[in-house]
């Protein structure tokens, strides 16, 4: 007799592919770590904020301790930040933690949930691991068809996830679109709208989700301290909603989810305006070099509003793991998205000016020889 211990669906999930470690690619190719370039996980590469440092070795002290399960400074830090209710918040080891939650607290087996193809893997996780049926809606350009969305909302629908911008793609939906199909969709249906890039906006792509959230009763904005704020490894996430829906996230969450030490970086990376824009620029020039060494390359990338592009480096379908591996014996790390059924691109996330450097040498090298 075979064993099949667990749930059809949580057998059936592909587990979720994330960016190789540096020191597993020096070990595998036989490189030297210090020489590495890793561009494969949208980390900001200016790594963490020097007041975030600070602020982490003040708390070490503190960790015989257990954390404030409510988080109360770095609440009310986001409460002044975005003036909202600090009972509108709800904290999460990453956002990754906050789009489970999510799916656990506003779907039950029998519902589905509808998201869109070419979004965000942990949409696709969520659902499946609650045994819930997704409705994938087929991608306009690489990115959301709102109006595809709406119109795949069904009796059983219970929640739909919307990444502005997207990743892996990198797409973005203007503000007054969003707020359109915000207006339509049923209130039963909890929306939510993960801005994990949203600090890397230029200012006329900006919108105030947050005014949203005051007016629509079922929405929830998912933001991030992995990316632009540069805490990828301390994990924090955060949601702003009105609070029944922040109530249910509440009831689920695991009192402690958020440590200390994560909870004393994110105030201090939240209050340093500087990095914020210094990272924001830098990654706006990243983009350029990037881009215009694609362009002369030739090679078709999707217009990008993160801090990472995806860009297609062939035409058949082994091309993306084949000019990754090759990348990968020149000590560069980038995200090949098959899993995302993108087969022949990468997703490169944009590095420091030298970081960029190395990756378009290493592929120029690798498209000369292909
Ligand atoms: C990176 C990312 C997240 C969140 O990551 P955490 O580190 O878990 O906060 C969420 N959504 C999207 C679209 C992302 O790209």
């Amino acid at each position: 007799m075979t064993t099949s211990f667990g749930p059809s669906y949580v057998r059936a999930i592909a587990p979720y592919v994330a960016g190789k470690p540096i020191s597993e690619v020096a070990r595998e190719f036989g490189l030297d770590e210090a020489r590495i370039v890793k561009l494969a996980s949208n980390e900001n590469p200016l790594g963490m904020p020097e007041s975030a440092k600070t602020a982490m070795a003040q708390a070490a002290s503190e960790l015989g301790r257990y954390p404030d399960a409510n988080a109360f400074e770095l609440k009310a830090a986001l409460s002044a930040q975005y003036d909202v209710p600090a009972d509108w918040i709800t904290l999460g080891n990453g956002s990754n933690d906050i789009l489970e939650l999510a799916a656990h607290a506003f779907v039950e087996k029998n519902q589905s949930v509808v998201y869109a193809q070419y979004s965000f893997a942990v949409y696709a996780l969520a659902t499946q691991g609650l045994g819930a049926r997704a409705i994938v809606v087929p991608a306009v350009q690489y990115g959301h068809d709102l109006d595809a969305m709406l119109a795949a909302i069904s009796d059983d629908t219970r929640l739909v996830f919307v990444a502005n911008p997207n990743n892996p793609t990198g797409t973005f939906i203007d503000g007054p679109t969003i707020e359109a199909f915000l207006s339509k969709v049923p209130r039963h249906v909890a929306v939510v709208l993960d801005e994990a890039y949203t600090e890397y906006l230029s200012a006329d792509k900006r919108y105030d989700s947050i005014a949203w959230v005051r007016r629509y009763p079922n929405l929830l904005v998912s933001r991030t301290f992995s990316k632009a704020f540069g805490l990828a490894g301390l994990r924090v996430g955060f949601a702003i909603a009105q609070p029944e829906l922040t109530d249910l996230m509440n009831r689920l969450r695991q009192p402690f989810n958020v440590n200390t030490l994560a909870q004393a970086a994110a105030i201090a990376a939240l209050n340093d305006k500087p990095f914020l824009q210094k990272s924001a620029e830098l990654n706006a020039q990243g983009y350029q070099r990037l881009t215009q060494a694609f362009d002369k390359l030739g090679l078709e990338y999707v217009p990008s509003h993160g801090n990472f592009v995806l860009v297609r480096v062939g035409n058949d379908d082994g091309a993306g793991n084949r000019v990754n591996l090759e990348l990968l014996k020149q000590g560069v790390i980038v995200r090949p998205v098959g899993s995302y059924g993108l087969p022949q691109w990468l997703r490169v996330t944009i590095g420091l000016p030298e970081e960029n450097e190395a990756f378009i040498a290493a592929l120029e090298k690798t498209l000369a020889t292909a």
